[in-house]
Formats: structure tokens, C-alpha cells, sequence
């Protein structure tokens, strides 16, 4: 068989990855239902259409291609969907932007539709950067969150949990977004230390101190420390709110910390979560006195209407002109705020839908998830312990899944949607039938949406086709992929929602990675201009190198620093393996060999057993999603093993006509097979383009390789030999011959190798003989040789002199110097180091260097 030999001498990255995203098909990606290969389905997280796919998604995206590309080419049936989750604020406040409206001025559905037209146009730009990056996504699985046939299941998951018990509506703080102006879930919110005041001042002769002032219209009580001796006169008396005159109670409870402030708290609904405890075990007052756009309400009376911010300081500025501010002192503080906007949440009382949070059932499930990296389990299990409070799942938006539920006006029954009717939206639509409790034709269609999070919770159904009537075949998927930072929203969330409608975990395993710094180390952002994008470095070193980037750049889990300098490496990397390849291909093509031929030369079974350890390394640092490792075990065997020494040492091989030349071809062959197998998950292009020249097919349908036997016979001795020829290049090297230049014969003294196939030798370029008989070898003393640093200062004008004694000295005292010598009559000591005898060495009578490698001693005759 004989092979092209016309690879083009350098490697263009642009041209290559552009002609392969061209020639390569959607459909080679695609689930097969019908197969019956194992399943091996993947829970994509679908990005927010922003219309830019950023680096941290590229990061993310990498690790999933590697998966489904190795498990593809395991046999594995791989669904690797691509999704776009795409209802929420950042949406609606873009079109409120582009067409310079407000959500108000126009009619609800006409502002849904600009948002949707946004959004399509926004996923098509992800796409493009998908495709570059050569991610082999399943573009028959594509689903998008607001397109009818999502949202629909989102309706129906919605009513099956309704109908179930999980879902239910009820008046309770909720954390609440005023900029926002909607609800959010505990998972929303963001913690951010902030330097505010603490105020104190006189409540009817006691002294409270607090950093919310403005929320004294809304104060329902006082509370002490049941042991607090300052206040034990408090305890059956009503306490009159300054400024408001009205009067509230005072609360024994021993949460008070008597050591913060003056030891007495005065209870608002609701300043913060410990409120709206105090407010439930004592039956306190509700009184809401900011509004949903954070405005001050009625129940502050001469405040209304003041934005929180203005009530606060002009309840501070009344206090002190009536004399009550007694003092005020800076603190630190960590406040709620709203993830998206930053703005610190209100706790108010809504109306509002939960999903019932069920601790232990999650807890279970999670547990019987494998995580990789193991430690990031233990965040779930933190959050799930400090569940407190049901999930908030309605919003009140506009660019959402509605809550398909009405009720009736009359009565307030509520009037669900018949399933096959979904998806509906109930502000806009009749309900199916009147009132059944009393009749009336009258109807209030809800206007409160759902949580994005209730749309990309079932992500994991609808990739596996549940579709309401059963739990599908295909589920639980195999594995969810993603970021550290959304455990507690996206993964929560979805093993809740899946434990509900299926009674089963989600995926058999999640993988988790870390989020991609700049340069800098800190997170990516654009006030720190330290943001890249991944057509940046695509447009420079193209993508394969980038994905390298990504699985050489940190281990799996941990944050990853972008670096230029990791990138070049790759693509370094990519010229050294394209310069092998070529080399192996003019080889190869030079004239036709055995594929068949057994290896048989030493050094062409030692590149085997290094070959299938590696290949054994890559395949178990794969199973375990360790892709920096198997990166590193594929560039030390190509760069070192595989350039550095295996072809030096055939090269000599493969330019004769030495029967073992079939071999060497044969080894190399394979080996560049190989590595485009095992490359094919990082540089899908690169792989791909050097398969072309192999000529059997794309590399993307042939099989994950196996690793063969190690030959042991031949692991330790081929070590040993390649460290001898290298040795020896060193060695002429220092003697400032040619690497190429002939050498006298050359003996090496080892037991270890009896024989090499002569590549050694013609590696070389001289004569070797493989010696077990070390007595071969004879020393024989030589020169003397002396230390002018010891003896010039020693014995300035009588250096020579004391150099002639010193050649007049028995062997005996070269090798072991005496104390003293005679010098011109006089002994003088021998100063420490003044000189050394060399030996000679030589074999069958003839002068040789020697060197040694290990244990092993190898002699060089100079000169041929
Ligand atoms: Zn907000
Ligand atoms: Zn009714």
C-alpha cells in the first residue's frame, strides 16, 4: 500500500478548520433512537441567548465536546443537545433599550414578541461561534425554552406538580427585586459586604440601634433577651414608635443577641429573614410599608411616595431635630441583593406560587449522582441543609412562561387548562369551562409568569422525550455537565423537579467545572477590560488550539486563568505533530511496506508498549473527565518518546533497504494512527486533516483505540537504548563534532541489550558492539593534571619546580597524594587539590572516551 506524500509544509489552521466545519455533516452528530447501542445522553446547559458565547461557555462547551466525541468513538449512542434558555429581564430590558419603550407601553404580547425576535436573532449568533469551535453538537436535539413546543412542557410539568401537591399559592415573604420589580428565589440572591451606618437612637426611653430606619413605619414590635437585666422592666409594657406615635409590644425571645447594639431590636416586617421568623412564632402585625417599586406606601404616612433611599434620610434628619438620634457608627455589613441587577432585596409579603421543597427526597437523589470533582457535592449538600423556605417559582414579567391557571371572579376557585390545550396563557385567553364551584362565567386569568428556572429544570425531561404519559426509556441521562456557580439553582433545582415528576434522579453523573479568569486572575469583566472573546484567539490560533487551551489549562473543577501563553503552547504543539506526521508520511510514501510486518527490532517494540501505555493513561484519564492529564500524556509520548527518540534512532531504518524497514514503517503507521484517535476529542480538525493523508476515512467514525500488551521484554531495555544513543549525541555534542559525523567503534558494556537491529549505530554513524565482558575494558594511568589555582598562589616562583616533583612521584602517591614533597631541597607542603592523575582507557589496545548512562558504561573511539 502506498500513501500521498503531498502534505503541504507548514499546517494552516485557518484553511483546515474552515474546509472541515464545511465538509462535515449535521447528521453524523445525531441521537439515534431507533439504535441499539448504549445511551450515552448528555444534559446540556442551555445558555441565555445574550448573542455572544462567551469564553466561560467555550470552557464549558470544550469539556462536553471531549465526552461525546470519546464516548461516540466507544460505541456509545451519544445525544449531545444544544438548548437556549431564554426568558428573563436581560432580555426585556435589551428590547426596552432597542425600541426605547417600557414594558407597559406597549400590549404584553406584542412586547413577548420583540423579545423572541431579539432572541432568534441572538441564538444565530451563538451558533456560528458553536460551529467554529467544531463543537459537535446534536442539531436535531435543539430546543429552545420560549418557543411553544418547550414552554408547553413547562405548563404541563407546572399542572402535574400542581395536581400532585407540589405546587401551591400562598401569602409569604419573598425575597423581591424593586428594581426588578419582581420576586426572586433564595437562590437569586447574591451576598455583597457593603459599608452602611448603624443608627442609634431613642425608642420611648430605649435605646435601638438599626441601619434601616426607613423601615421604622413598618416596626410591629420591640424584643429583648428573656436574661437581658436592662430591660426586665420592659416586659409587659407597649413600647410608642417615634416619629408614628403608634404603639407596639414588646417580645421576650432569647435569638436576641444582647451584645449587638443596646441589646434591644425593634421587629419590622420585614427587615431581614430573622423578621419574618419573629413575625410567625408571635403572631405579629403585618405592616408594608415599601411597595413593589421600592416606594414608601400609605403606613408611612407623611413619608409616601419617597423612594426607601430619600425615607431614610429624612426619617435620620427628623430624628435628629427631634433630639432622638443618639449616635451613629460605620459598619460593615453583608446585604441580599438581587443577582442579576445588584440591587439589595426587600423581604415582602406576596401572593406568590411555590414549589414545595421536599429536603430529604433531594438529598437522596443528589447522593446517588456520581460528582466529579467529589468535593462539589458537599455544596449541594450545604444548600440543601439550609433550606428554610420554599422556592418562589412566580415573577412578576412579562417575557416568560405563563402560569396556566385562572380563577373564577366570583368565587376565587381556581380554573386549570386542559392539558392537551397547552400551552395557554391565561391573560390572554379564555379558561375551558365556567366556575365548577359556582358556576360563573366570570374569570381572572393569572398574570404572574414563572421562574426561568422552572423552564430549564426539565431540560433533562424534555432531552429524554417525557412528554407526560411516562417516564421516557432514556432516562435518567448520563450526564449533566456544568458551573460551579449555578449548583444551587440549575442542578437543585432540576433533581427536584425530576424526583417529582419521575420519582428518579436526573443523570447517573454530574460533571462540574470552574469558571475562566482573565489574565489578570480575577473574574471577567468589563469595567477590568480583562475579557477575551473566543474568536479572539480562534481568529490567531485557530480552535483546536484553543480547546487545548482548555483541557491542558487547569484540572477538571478548578478555575482556569486564560493564558496566551498555554495557547501558543498548544498550537506549538500542533506544528511539532504535524512536522512528525509529515515526516512519517514521506517515509511511508517513499515505498510500498508490509502493514502486516511484525515488529521484531527492539527499538520498534519498545515505541509499541510506550504507545499502548499511553493509550492506556489517555483512556483511564477520559473515563475519569481528567483532560489535562490525557493532554499531557499524548505531548510527552509525541514530543519526547515518539520525536525525540524513536525516530532518530529508525530513521537510519527507514532510509535503507533493511529488511527491518517494513517494521519501523509498520510501527510508525500505527502510532500516527494512534495519536489522531486519541487527539481526535482536542483538535477535531488537526486530527481530522492528518487522518485525510493516513487515508482511511474520517477519524471521527473510527473506534477509541485499544491499548495493546506492554512488552515487558522490551519496556526496559528500548528505555535504556534510547537513553544510550542520546547519551552518546550529547557526547559528540560536547566534542563539537556534527551529529552526523562518523565515530570509531563504539562499545557499550550491558547485559540488558544483546541486539539492537543495528539502529543504533546507524543513528550514530559508527560501528557498535553490544560487550557483556566489563574485563575488555582496561584503565591505565595517564597524565597528571594540575590545579594553577591551588599551586600559583602555593608557590608563586617555585610552581614549576613543584610541578616536576610531583611527576617524579611513585603511582602509587599520584593516586593518594603525600603530605609533603621535596621542592628545590625543601619539603613543602601539598596544599589540597593541587592535582589529579587521569586514566586512560582502552579496549583491544586502542585509546577510548567513556560515558556512562546509569550503570551501564558505554566507550567511543573518537575518530573512525
Ligand atoms: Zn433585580
Ligand atoms: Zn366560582
Amino acid at each position: 500500500m502506498s500513501l500521498p506524500q503531498d502534505l503541504p509544509k507548514t499546517y494552516d489552521f485557518g484553511e483546515v478548520e474552515q474546509r472541515w466545519q464545511g465538509i462535515w455533516r449535521d447528521e453524523d452528530y445525531y441521537f439515534d433512537r431507533a439504535s441499539d447501542r448504549p445511551p450515552f445522553v448528555i444534559d446540556t446547559p442551555p445558555p441565555y441567548p445574550t448573542g455572544n458565547f462567551h469564553i466561560g461557555n467555550a470552557f464549558n462547551w470544550c469539556y462536553i465536546d471531549f465526552i461525546a466525541r470519546y464516548k461516540r468513538m466507544q460505541g456509545y449512542n451519544v445525544m449531545f443537545p444544544q438548548g437556549w434558555d431564554c426568558h428573563g429581564l436581560p432580555t426585556e430590558v435589551k428590547v426596552e433599550e432597542i425600541h426605547g419603550i417600557t414594558k407597559n407601553d406597549v400590549p404584553r404580547d406584542e412586547f413577548r414578541k420583540m423579545c423572541r425576535e431579539l432572541t432568534l436573532k441572538n441564538i444565530e449568533k451563538m451558533r456560528l461561534t458553536l460551529r467554529r469551535l467544531g463543537f459537535s453538537v446534536d442539531w436535531s436535539n435543539e430546543y429552545i425554552t420560549m418557543l411553544p413546543e418547550y414552554y408547553k412542557k413547562t405548563q404541563l410539568s407546572f399542572l402535574r406538580m400542581l395536581k400532585d401537591g407540589y405546587i401551591y399559592q400562598s401569602e409569604h415573604p419573598v425575597n423581591f427585586c424593586t428594581r426588578c420589580e419582581t420576586a426572586i428565589a433564595f437562590a437569586e440572591v447574591a451576598y455583597e459586604p457593603r459599608e452602611t451606618r448603624l443608627n442609634y437612637f431613642d425608642f420611648d426611653g430605649v435605646e435601638i440601634a438599626t441601619t434601616r430606619p426607613e423601615l421604622l413605619a413598618a416596626c410591629v414590635a420591640v424584643a429583648v433577651h428573656p436574661d437581658d437585666d436592662r430591660y426586665t422592666g420592659l416586659r409587659s409594657r407597649r413600647l410608642v414608635v417615634p416619629i408614628f406615635g403608634r404603639e407596639v409590644p414588646v417580645i421576650i425571645d432569647d435569638v436576641v443577641d444582647p451584645s449587638f447594639g443596646s441589646g434591644a431590636v425593634m421587629i419590622c416586617t420585614f427587615g431581614d429573614k430573622q423578621d419574618v421568623h419573629w413575625w410567625k412564632q408571635h403572631n405579629l402585625d403585618l405592616r408594608k410599608a415599601i411597595d413593589r417599586q421600592g416606594r414608601m406606601t400609605a403606613v408611612a404616612g407623611p413619608y409616601q411616595g419617597m423612594k426607601s433611599g430619600e425615607c431614610r434620610e429624612a426619617i435620620l434628619a427628623d430624628m435628629k431635630e427631634q433630639g432622638i438620634l443618639l449616635r451613629q457608627e460605620p459598619l460593615e455589613q453583608r446585604v441580599g441583593t438581587c443577582w442579576r441587577c445588584k440591587t439589595p432585596i426587600e423581604i415582602m409579603s406576596e401572593r406568590q406560587w411555590f414549589v414545595k421543597i421536599i429536603p430529604d427526597e433531594i438529598m437522596a437523589a443528589a447522593q446517588q449522582v456520581r460528582w466529579t470533582p467529589r468535593h462539589m457535592f458537599l455544596r449541594m449538600e450545604n444548600w440543601i441543609s439550609q433550606m428554610e423556605w420554599d422556592w418562589c417559582i412566580s415573577r412578576q414579567r412579562i417575557f416568560a412562561t405563563p402560569i396556566p391557571v385562572w380563577f373564577c371572579a366570583k368565587c376565587g376557585e381556581m380554573i386549570l387548562p386542559e392539558e392537551v390545550d397547552l400551552p395557554v396563557d391565561p391573560a390572554a385567553t379564555r379558561p375551558p369551562h365556567s366556575c365548577s364551584a359556582c358556576g360563573s362565567p366570570e374569570y381572572i386569568g393569572e398574570e404572574d409568569v414563572l421562574d426561568t428556572w422552572m423552564d430549564s429544570s426539565i431540560s433533562v425531561l424534555n432531552v429524554t422525550g417525557w412528554n407526560g404519559t411516562s417516564v421516557p426509556d432514556i432516562f435518567p441521562a448520563q450526564l449533566r455537565p456544568q458551573g460551579h456557580d449555578i449548583i444551587r439553582t440549575w442542578a437543585f433545582y432540576t433533581i427536584l423537579r425530576s424526583m417529582a415528576l419521575t420519582g428518579n434522579r436526573p443523570w447517573d453523573e454530574i460533571l462540574v467545572n470552574g469558571m475562566v479568569l482573565g489574565e489578570d486572575g480575577f473574574k471577567m469583566s468589563k469595567s477590568r477590560g480583562n475579557i477575551i472573546s473566543p474568536e479572539e484567539i480562534i481568529g490567531q490560533y485557530g480552535s483546536d488550539a484553543f480547546r487545548q487551551w482548555a483541557a491542558a489549562g487547569a484540572t477538571t473543577g478548578s478555575d482556569i486563568m486564560f493564558n496566551w501563553n498555554d495557547v501558543i503552547a498548544a498550537s506549538r504543539f500542533q506544528t511539532k505533530l504535524w512536522n512528525i506526521a509529515r515526516f512519517v508520511l514521506i517515509q511511508l510514501g517513499k515505498r510500498s511496506f508490509d502493514h502486516e510486518a511484525a515488529p521484531e527490532p527492539l527499538a520498534d517494540r519498545w515505541l509499541l508498549s510506550r504507545l499502548s501505555e499511553t493509550t492506556a493513561e489517555v483512556t483511564e484519564a477520559m473515563e475519569l473527565y481528567q483532560f489535562d492529564r490525557a493532554l499531557k500524556a499524548i505531548r510527552e509520548f509525541s514530543w519526547n518518546i515518539l520525536a525525540d527518540n524513536y525516530i532518530e534512532l529508525v530513521k537510519g531504518r527507514l532510509y535503507s533497504d533493511d529488511p527491518g524497514r517494513d517494521s519501523a514503517c509498520r510501527v510508525l503507521w500505527e502510532t500516527l494512527d494512534t495519536l489522531c484517535r486519541l487527539m481526535a476529542t482536542f483538535a477535531p480538525h488537526f486530527s481530522e486533516e492528518v487522518s485525510l493523508y493516513l487515508g482511511q476515512g474520517s477519524v471521527h467514525r473510527k473506534v477509541w483505540p485499544t491499548p495493546g500488551p506492554v512488552d515487558q521484554e522490551a519496556r526496559e531495555p528500548g528505555d535504556l537504548l534510547s537513553s544510550l544513543v542520546a547519551a552518546v549525541r550529547n557526547y559528540k555534542h560536547e566534542q563539537g563534532l556534527a551529529l552526523n559525523a562518523p565515530l570509531g567503534r563504539i562499545t557499550i558494556f550491558t547485559t540488558r541489550i544483546t541486539d539492537d537491529a543495528g539502529d543504533m549505530a546507524r543513528a550514530l554513524n559508527g560501528p557498535v558492539a553490544w560487550e557483556r565482558d566489563r574485563s575488555v575494558l582496561e584503565k591505565k594511568p595517564g597524565e597528571v593534571q594540575f590545579n594553577m589555582a591551588v599551586i600559583g598562589p602555593a608557590f608563586r616562583k617555585d610552581a614549576i619546580a613543584f610541578m616536576d616533583a610531583v611527576r617524579t612521584l611513585p603511582p602509587g602517591q599520584l593516586t593518594t597524594p603525600p603530605h609533603t614533597v621535596t621542592v628545590g631541597g625543601r619539603e613543602r607542603a601539598v596544599p589540597e587539590g593541587a592535582f589529579s592523575l587521569q586514566f586512560n582507557y582502552l579496549v583491544g589496545g586502542e585509546r577510548v572516551d567513556v560515558i556512562t548512562v546509569d550503570d551501564v558504561i558505554v566507550t567511543v573511539r573518537k575518530s573512525p
